[in-house]
């Protein structure tokens, strides 16, 4: 065990939320110690994103904007969460990631940014760079992080544990005190399984969502819920954990990975149809058709499988946009599908739903603050309320813009940082034996098939209870499991994959009303 690391802030995740945070903190003049879990820094859902960033279109404004979201939010927005987004977001959008970091988003001659349109939204108002968005914005962050002088990055480490001393402090008479987060647990993927203590007046949560617990998902393979699990067994607050979205198009090919076919393929003019070409969304959503929100574009895809018994359905392309636009505008889709067997230029493409985006989490206020004192939650780990029961399109990264920003000011602006002597336990491996991989897959693959079977698109009350009831015998084995193992990522995975299960599926259990992205038949 080495000595504690100590800094001034403390950021788990380096997503646009946790990279936002990091850089606004090192300017103001703070040290930021930023933990990343994966090898390469820029490795996030962030790195992910395709379709774009929301910013403000022609004939658009913040109160068109605001309906928007709340309309597919289903009544359950936070109306001053919602007003944050739409008044600071395209100001930050310009302000910050335009001006500061220099990303560029795609334009037209005179230098005007083409805007496009997804699912949900009434006029085009997504600012984006061909379809690689995300991977353009992460690497222009991690730039400007690696070289600044109070930023320290910490790759290949993964968080284990929130330090509180009502959990970790050798004096027992710390639990009568409130809970304060004062750091974390770090695990060093390289030095066989070392744990180091980062003690921190302030630690930023920012290690994103959970999609890996689904059998079928679009996330990157952390998603598995680590910064939801961590959070909630130090004592922080959850909510609105059953509303999980599930996006209806993802590349479907038996042996493939899901891969996500943008909504941005449907505001180019996409159709979803049969195999035989005819559409099918009309019936479903006479009004916005292909461009309904993605709740009910994914139901209407999972009611046409079920009816129809097929594997999938069929999203079409190439009969509405001209082969040069598409190769154009959708590089990396193209390129993928190609790869295995489909031109997109000339054939159709076959999508199934999958899990996609966490629209609940850890409850934090307008500044990003949880009910912990010390503890802040930023990007899609965290709740803010902007999201309600479905998030509307290519809000997420406004959102991590947004509240990454707000948590730093609100840090900067209360000063209050100055580092405290807080005794806490040095990391004792209680593991004897390294956790035998195959065993820790399997258990990794039933809750990924429980979750997507009895916890997916549509749910039921048998189905939900007995996802419940399976979920906490699995519990069981693996806390069992955890506490006689010598560590590694994979073991710290599937305990938080375990429990960030039992968080949603709990969740969906209790809300016995169909809302959102959260359909129940019973
Ligand atoms: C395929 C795809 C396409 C998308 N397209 C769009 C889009 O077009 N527009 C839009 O607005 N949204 C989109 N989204 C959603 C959006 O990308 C995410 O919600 C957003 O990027 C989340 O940002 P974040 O900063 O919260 O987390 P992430 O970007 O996911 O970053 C999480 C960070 O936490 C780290 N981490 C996780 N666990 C640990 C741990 N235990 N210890 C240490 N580090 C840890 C990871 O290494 C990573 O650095 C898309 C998502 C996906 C998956």
């Amino acid at each position: 065990m080495h000595d504690f690391i100590e800094t001034d802030c403390l950021v788990i995740g380096c997503g646009i939320a946790g990279a936002i945070s990091s850089l606004e903190l090192a300017e103001a003049g703070l040290q930021v110690l930023v933990v990343t879990r994966g090898e390469n820094l820029t490795d996030s859902a962030t790195d992910l994103a395709q379709g774009g960033i929301v910013y403000r279109g022609d004939q658009d404004s913040p109160d068109i904007l605001a309906q928007d979201i709340m309309r597919t939010g289903g009544s359950y927005c936070s109306p001053k969460a919602v007003e944050i987004l739409v008044e600071e977001g395209a100001p930050l959008v310009r302000k910050i990631l335009m001006e500061k970091v220099g990303v560029t988003f795609d334009a037209d001659d005179q230098g005007k940014l083409t805007l496009i349109r997804e699912g949900g939204h009434s006029v085009a108002r997504i600012a984006h760079r061909q379809d690689q968005t995300g991977r353009h914005l992460v690497s222009h962050l991690v730039r400007a992080l690696s070289k600044h002088p109070n930023v320290r990055l910490l790759p290949k480490h993964t968080a284990v544990d929130l330090l509180t001393p009502q959990h970790h402090s050798p004096n027992p008479l710390a639990q009568y005190e409130p809970t304060t987060c004062v750091g974390a647990y770090l695990f060093d993927q390289e030095k066989g399984g070392e744990v180091v203590g980062c003690l921190a007046p302030r630690t930023i949560l920012a290690t994103g969502g959970l999609g890996q617990l689904f059998l079928r998902n679009t996330n990157p393979a952390f998603a598995r819920g680590d910064g939801l699990a961590m959070a909630y067994r130090a004592g922080a607050r959850v909510i609105n954990a059953e509303f999980i979205q599930f996006h209806p198009t993802t590349f479907f090919q038996r042996d493939a990975a899901a891969f996500l076919i943008s909504e941005a393929v449907r505001g180019a003019g996409g159709k979803l149809v049969y195999r035989d070409g005819t559409p099918f969304m009309e019936k479903y959503d006479p009004e916005w058709k292909d461009l309904a929100p993605r709740d009910v574009v994914s139901r209407a895809i999972y009611q046409e499988m079920m009816q129809r018994d097929l594997p999938n359905v069929y999203l079409d392309l190439a009969s509405h946009l001209p082969a040069n636009e598409i190769r154009h505008r959708f590089p990396g889709i193209f390129a993928f599908c190609l790869r295995h067997g489909v031109d997109i230029s000339q054939e159709l493409i076959p999508v199934v739903p999958a899990a996609h985006y966490s629209c609940g989490g850890v409850w934090v206020d307008e500044v990003g603050e949880t009910n912990l004192k010390g503890l802040y939650a930023v990007g899609e780990v965290a709740c803010t309320g902007v999201h309600g029961a479905n998030r509307l399109a290519s809000t997420s990264l406004l959102e991590g813009l947004v509240w990454g920003y707000r948590a730093a000011r609100s840090i900067i602006d209360r000063g209050g940082t100055s580092r405290m002597a807080w005794k806490i336990r040095p990391w004792k491996d209680m593991g004897r034996e390294l956790p035998d991989p195959t065993l820790m897959n399997e258990d990794m693959n039933t809750i990924k098939h429980i979750m997507w079977n009895y916890v997916g698109l549509v749910r039921s009350a048998p189905r939900l209870q007995r996802a419940l009831k399976e979920l906490r015998n699995l519990e069981f084995s693996i806390e069992q499991f955890y506490r006689e193992s010598h560590l590694t990522d994979q073991l710290i995975g599937l305990r938080n994959a375990i429990q960030a299960a039992i968080i949603v599926a709990s969740a969906a259990w209790k809300n016995k009303t169909s809302v959102g992205c959260h359909y129940r038949i019973s």
